[in-house]
């Protein structure tokens, strides 16, 4: 995306009381973004939350929820968090504006508007939204296989955790590790090694595909699954998935004394999560089953009752 492209076709939600406010806005950006809106506080929290837009024109003075309010609860939620915030207002004292910026806005316009100041404005905002979103997706992304690192699988974890233990639901993980993969480096070099780690990642992403599904490497070659809403049943029919998967790919591990192709060994834990207990115990769980499985000669999986 071109620097000026990054300032276009952003997702607008201009929140206003008055349908004649809303339309002198429309009107200024209508020809370079896409404009949602909302006539009241409750409306646009919902709006936030299902049309993910990239920036909010919010006016501070409304009945019922104001724009204090409904910037406090955008704050106060992870999906709404990081959504720009910019008060739009005929209030233009000092303290308004102080009010609005300690209130997390990042910009603030007074009314009358000026459609020229109004589309500059919003074009910065949204290019820094989208600086700081391809930013976050870089940190959260291992960059030789285009799967979630490290990072983001610890953050999914908790999250997917938290969620699980409210509804009473299972979360299972699968730790899938790659045999005898210092061989491989050693047959084949080791530039080889990280294309074939390019496509076991692939491989498990055609394994794993459900929605809330999530394939992360964890370390070298070593892959982590996250699999929330799923019992342990489940997981091992993911677990054959990801083998059959992997020997689809059929890839030629000539150095291997376990087979002459590549293969690798998984540790699958599944567990009911209660309240206020952490996750790493399904983690403990996972990696005790996969040296089990490596113990069993690997190219083969583990979980609750010993099989694959
Ligand atoms: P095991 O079957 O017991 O898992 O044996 P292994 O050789 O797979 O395990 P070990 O932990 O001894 O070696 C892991 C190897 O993975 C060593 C390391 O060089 C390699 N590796 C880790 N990260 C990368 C990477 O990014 N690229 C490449 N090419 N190799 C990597
Ligand atoms: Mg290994
Ligand atoms: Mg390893």
């Amino acid at each position: 995306m071109s620097w000026t492209d990054m300032a276009l076709n952003g997702r607008i939600l201009v929140v206003d009381d008055a349908m004649e406010n809303i339309q002198i806005l429309y009107g200024a950006l209508q020809d370079e973004q896409e404009v949602l809106f909302a006539l009241d506080g409750r409306r646009a929290i919902e709006l936030a939350r299902s049309q993910h837009p990239d920036l909010i024109l919010l006016d501070a003075v409304m009945p019922g929820m104001d724009g204090y309010a409904v910037c406090a609860a955008l704050r106060a939620s992870s999906e709404t968090r990081d959504i720009p915030v910019m008060f739009v207002t005929a209030l233009k004292s000092p303290e308004d504006e102080t009010r609005a910026l300690e209130a997390g806005a990042a910009d603030f316009i007074t009314k009358p508007i000026n459609a020229a100041v109004v589309r500059a404005r919003v074009r910065t905002q949204l290019t820094v939204k989208r600086q700081a979103d391809a930013l976050r997706a870089l940190s959260l992304t291992d960059p030789l296989t285009g799967v979630a690192n490290r990072r983001a699988f610890d953050e999914r974890l908790v999250t997917e955790w938290r969620r699980c233990a409210r509804a009473g639901l299972p979360v299972s993980l699968v730790l899938a590790d790659i045999d005898h993969f210092k061989m491989y480096n050693d047959h084949y070099g080791h530039p080889a090694g990280d294309a074939c780690l390019v496509q076991v990642a692939a491989a498990l992403r055609r394994g794993a595909g459900r929605t809330h599904d999530l394939v992360a490497r964890y370390g070298g070659e070593e892959f982590a699954i996250l699999l929330p809403q799923l019992d342990a049943h489940g997981a091992e029919g993911v677990a054959r998935r990801l083998q059959d998967e992997l020997a689809q790919l059929d890839l030629p591990h000539a150095a291997s004394p376990t087979a002459p192709r590549l293969t690798m060994s998984m540790g699958i834990a599944s567990q009911v999560p209660r309240e206020g207990q952490a996750p790493d115990a399904l983690v403990v769980s996972a990696d005790a089953r996969l040296y089990q499985a490596k113990d069993a000669g690997r190219n083969c999986y583990r979980g609750e009752a010993p099989q694959g």
